[in-house]
């Protein structure tokens, strides 16, 4: 991660606006709150006031009841004035029943709002994930941005709420406490005020120096994520295991701990010595004041109960001032949490694409004109140069060495990325002017890394057509074309058994069933008419793919079917062969034209064809 120079060397001139930084996003926070539940948020805000109000309450009813019993004990007719009394102590009774009745309602909303928040904000970045365009997904730093943003999603932003509260409640004590002290002396208030002012420096000092260690720190973070990540998941485990790796990681894992940890230990060290130290002075600034209250009270100057009511105010102060310290201290974090999140959230995103669902030619099938493109962050085209014209009804076969830009120019036949130059039209229409969802339709695309979802597997195959995910007759339909129906019956709960190891009961497959399921997949798409089958056999053995293949003509006949193999005895069944070299088309035409030409195509038939004689 880049390092600002400058951020290492923060002075005193931006402490200020530093200080009032940690409440940058607690508007958006309390935002999200009242968004998530307004009723729970006005009996929050509510409970809060009442919490902060009450301490002060307390204090002063004592005062009456201290002053009382002093009148009292002075006096010869006790009895008619004790029901008075103990009514004031009924009184308070009440009130600190009051004050815990509205810290527990505080702790149960609380606990309300963590889920229901917690929900809402991973509802929300879940949501934008959709609306993201796939090059986003390629892009390290901003998938590291959502990885950030998902997972404290559920904790951070209440912490967040949670603190901006506690120190709007003990703003409303110290005020109310400032209120009753004042009439003792107001420069009592100031030795209140001013012997909290060092402790509050230190704490946002030292929160601001654990918040940008922690800035720094997110490439450590995301390394040790990672080997977390190698170390404990399944599909890991098996290379792990038998490369031996786990002690190598373990170390990595635990060497980024140690570099760390020494920072971490020097920060923490001088947070407790400054703690201590600002603390010492609070205490001397109390025990000062006490004195001096105490004096005041023997000389007559206040009552007893006056004395008790003013200690107890000053100490109490003293508490809320620093309950209002440690809440301001953690607030750095929480923000660096939401900093990041909005972020995220504020990402641009294209609008949805609302176009023609079709094009002034219809029957014209898929053209390339002179198509270029190049990967964000690459220095050379995975594309340059490309124009074909593919109409319905042929099977084309795209053939070339492996990253001479076949997946590529899938991902861009089907939208997923636009070109940097040329167009690409569908029955005469750019790509970009048709409306998304009826290009999404029209397009059935199984990709060579195609997703194995730990569903059931007839889910696993339903998934092709999301409308009909659940319609048990077409997953039928579908295995049957292609070729996974006789597996799948032997399966022990058949289209119900749950697939891969995360979940109870999971089956695996071996590579060539799931290619048969990724092939049933691509079958469940019978709406579309443009099917694009990406190394879809490769883990087949050759008798089941031409198998395969015979299916996939016969029932592809009237469709646009595109396949990428770097087996010959399938390539040479299709109408059309397209040779791709360094993302340029070199040679272009039936397998007999292409024998003829004696170039690359040729070459790579015959040695492969040599291989099996
Ligand atoms: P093929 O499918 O023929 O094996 P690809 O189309 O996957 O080849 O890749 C073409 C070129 O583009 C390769 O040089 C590859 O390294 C590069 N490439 C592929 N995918 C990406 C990506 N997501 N980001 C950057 N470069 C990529």
């Amino acid at each position: 991660m880049s390092e600002s120079p400058h951020a290492r060397t923060v002075g005193r001139p931006v402490h200020l606006s530093r200080m009032l930084g940690v409440f940058r996003y607690s508007g958006n926070a309390l935002r999200l709150v009242w968004q998530t539940s307004r009723r729970l948020s006005l009996v929050f805000g509510l409970l809060t006031v009442v919490a902060g109000l009450l301490p002060a309450t307390v204090a002063w009813v004592g005062r009456f009841i201290v002053d009382r019993v002093v009148a009292l004990q002075a006096s010869t007719v006790v009895e008619p004035e004790l029901a008075g009394l103990l009514g004031l102590v009924a009184l308070e009774g009440l009130l600190v029943a009051t004050l815990a009745a509205s810290q527990k309602g505080i702790e149960v909303l609380q606990h309300l709002l963590r889920a229901r928040l917690g929900h809402r904000v991973n509802v929300m970045i879940l949501e934008k994930a959709l609306r993201l365009p796939l090059s986003r997904f390629e892009d390290s730093d901003f998938y590291d941005r959502m990885t950030r943003a998902r997972r404290e999603a559920s904790s951070r932003p209440l912490a967040l709420v949670r603190k901006t509260f506690a120190i709007l409640q003990n703003a409303v004590s110290l005020v109310s406490y400032g209120v009753l002290l004042i009439a003792f002396s107001p420069l009592a208030v100031a030795v209140l005020v001013v012997a909290a002012i060092p402790a509050f420096i230190a704490e946002t000092r030292f929160a601001g120096q654990a918040f940008r260690l922690f800035s720094w720190r997110t490439t450590e973070a995301r390394q040790q994520m990672y080997l977390e990540t190698v170390l404990a998941r399944e599909d890991y485990a098996k290379e792990v295991q038998l490369f031996g790796l786990g002690p190598e990681l373990l170390r990595r894992y635990r060497a980024i701990f140690d570099a760390v940890y020494g920072e971490d230990r020097d920060l923490t060290l001088r947070r407790g010595a400054w703690g201590y130290a600002t603390g010492l002075l609070s205490t001397a600034a109390f025990y000062g004041t006490y004195a001096w209250i105490v004096t005041a009270a023997v000389r007559h100057q206040i009552t007893l109960g006056e004395m008790t009511m003013y200690v107890m105010v000053f100490k109490q102060g003293q508490s809320a001032f620093s309950a209002m310290l440690s809440s301001i201290g953690g607030m750095y974090e929480d923000n660096l949490y939401l900093s990041n999140l909005y972020e995220y959230l504020d990402s641009e995103t294209p609008p949805p694409r609302r176009g023609a669902t079709e094009g002034p030619r219809p029957g014209d099938g898929i053209r390339f004109e002179n198509v270029r493109f190049t990967y964000p962050g690459a220095d050379r085209p995975a594309l340059d140069g490309v124009s074909l014209h593919l109409r319905p009804g042929r099977k084309l076969a795209l053939v070339g060495h492996n990253g001479s830009g076949k997946t590529t120019l899938i991902k861009l036949l089907t939208g997923l990325y636009e070109p940097d130059q040329g167009r690409i039209t569908l029955d005469g229409l750019p790509l970009p002017e048709w409306d998304e969802a009826a290009l999404r339709q029209r397009v059935g695309v199984i990709f060579q890394d195609f997703v194995r979802y730990q569903m059931l597997v007839g889910e696993n195959i339903g998934v092709g057509d999301v409308d009909r995910i659940d319609d048990e007759a077409a997953w039928v339909d579908a295995a049957t074309r292609g070729l996974a129906i006789d597996f799948v019956r032997r399966l022990p709960r058949g289209f119900h058994t749950q697939l891969g190891r995360w979940f109870r009961d999971g089956q695996e497959l071996s590579g060539g069933q799931w290619q048969k399921i990724a092939l049933a997949r691509a079958f469940m798409r019978s709406r579309a008419d443009i099917v694009v089958l990406d190394e879809p056999t490769a883990a087949m053995d050759a008798e089941a793919e031409a198998r395969i293949f015979e299916h996939f003509r016969a029932a592809t006949a009237d469709k646009l079917a595109i396949l990428i193999s770097h087996r010959f005895s399938t390539v040479r069944m299709a109408d059309e062969i397209v040779v791709l070299d360094q993302g340029r088309v070199i040679e272009q035409g039936s397998h007999a034209e292409l024998m003829t030409l004696q170039g690359r195509y040729a070459h790579l038939f015959e040695l492969q064809a040599r291989g099996y004689r």
